[in-house]
């Protein structure tokens, strides 16, 4: 009898990935894409119409009321985009230059460059594999490893820097464990945030995602599940954070019906009228679009679920994900840019996972713990098509 190869399997695996997504989308498919089914055309028109098209306006109010709304906090301020969003927080919480925050390194660059731009330093700590987000236990040994209280502020002792702040990112739209991660945050001392721009409409429990910690940020970018052309938001239930941030992120301008009085160096953040009419056109759908997100996804899940050693990256335990963008961690990484190869000749769009943010050049000098996970998340992941013409195509021709 001959013997088995042990490399069939996975040369098996990549190619048999490959010719599954071809076979689904045979004209190929989009990461994701905009969908305007249905009242975008009315209300920008509106903006048009009335010539409310800039920074101030009703469907910038409408457009916060409604974000409140579906993330489950007091208060929403819209910005520019999700970066914007992010510094104008860290700038707002008092980060200081030479500040530590802490965050994954698997996540957009948004979140570093954020941190970089109040002048502070990335500190990259591992992720989990049931959520994608950070490791709450591998939070707590690095803060126990590196911390110390001096006055009651955390320092890192081996860069000097004082570590303000944790941001917890929920990783293709699966909630990062905030309570766990809060806890840890609270236990140093220190401040948990939340990179939320991906999750809008993702559950932990019962509770929106967006919903954990002191504040979380959104973005609206066009490949996100809603889209606002560029936008993003802080939100959270602290009104007084709320107001400093709409006093910050509109050039910091003191009111008064015609005298241009400054009180801080402020920025220029804040979302227009017009882009807001597309938000509240969007998240009147958001709804429609997660269900439909969702179903896209158990498709998924039940074709991978044979023998085939091709892992779908499911939602975490308790938690209802809108699977932003759905993956799978394939078995050998010297498969992958196989895999990504012939896809994508065929018009299929796959994306490996970001490049860790430690592996950049402008971030490889960062204080960093062990990155073991992260290394192989980021090593054997590919997101599939997840947008809502690929659910319509799938599950029609079901
Ligand atoms: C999209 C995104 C952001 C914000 O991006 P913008 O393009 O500035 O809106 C931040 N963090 C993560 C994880 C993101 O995916």
């Amino acid at each position: 009898m001959p013997a088995i190869s042990t490399e069939l399997p996975t040369v098996r695996v990549s190619e048999w990935l490959a010719e599954f997504l071809v076979s689904a989308f045979p004209d190929g498919a989009a990461l994701h894409e905009p969908t305007f089914s249905g009242n975008e055309w009315n209300y920008v028109k509106d903006c048009l119409d009335t010539g409310w098209v800039s920074s101030v306006g009703g469907y910038v109010d409408r457009f916060e009321e409604m974000l409140c709304d579906v993330t489950g906090r007091e208060a929403a301020v819209a910005t520019v985009n999700g970066t914007a969003a992010m510094h104008l927080l860290l700038v707002a919480l008092g980060v200081r230059h030479g500040d530590e925050i802490i965050m994954p390194a698997l996540t957009f660059v948004a979140t570093a460059n954020a941190a970089v731009h109040a002048g502070a330093h990335p500190h990259f700590v591992d992720v989990e594999t049931t959520t994608l987000g950070l490791d709450p236990g591998a939070l707590e040994r690095r803060l126990h490893d590196i911390g110390e209280q001096r006055d009651g502020v955390l320092m890192n002792r081996e860069t000097g820097a004082r570590i303000r702040a944790v941001v917890g990112v929920d990783v293709f739209g699966h909630p990062c464990d905030a309570p766990a991660l809060a806890k840890v945050a609270d236990d140093f001392g220190i401040t948990y945030l939340q990179d939320s721009a991906e999750s809008l409409g993702s559950l932990r429990g019962s509770k929106p995602a967006a919903a954990g910690g002191l504040a979380a940020i959104l973005s609206f970018n066009g490949n996100k599940t809603v889209t606002t052309g560029g936008g993003g938001a802080v939100v959270t239930d602290d009104e007084a954070l709320a107001a400093r941030l709409r006093h910050l992120g509109t050039t910091a301008k003191e009111p008064h019906r015609w005298a241009y009085r400054h009180d801080a160096t402020g920025y220029n953040y804040r979302l227009p009228n017009i882009n807001a009419a597309l938000g509240c056109a969007q998240l009147e759908q958001l709804d429609c679009f997660v269900a439909r997100k969702r179903r896209l996804a158990e498709w998924y899940r039940s074709a991978f679920a044979g023998p085939k050693h091709i892992q779908f990256v499911d939602e975490p335990p308790a938690c209802e994900s809108n699977f932003w963008l759905n993956a799978v961690l394939i078995p050998d990484a010297a498969e992958r840019d196989a895999v990504l190869e012939r896809a994508n000749t065929a018009r299929t769009q796959l994306r490996p996972a970001w490049e860790p943010m430690h592996r950049l050049p402008m971030f490889n000098n960062c204080a960093r713990g062990e990155l073991a996970v992260t290394e192989d998340i980021c090593n054997r992941l590919v997101n599939l098509p997840s947008g809502i013409a690929a659910a319509n195509l799938v599950l029609e021709t079901q």
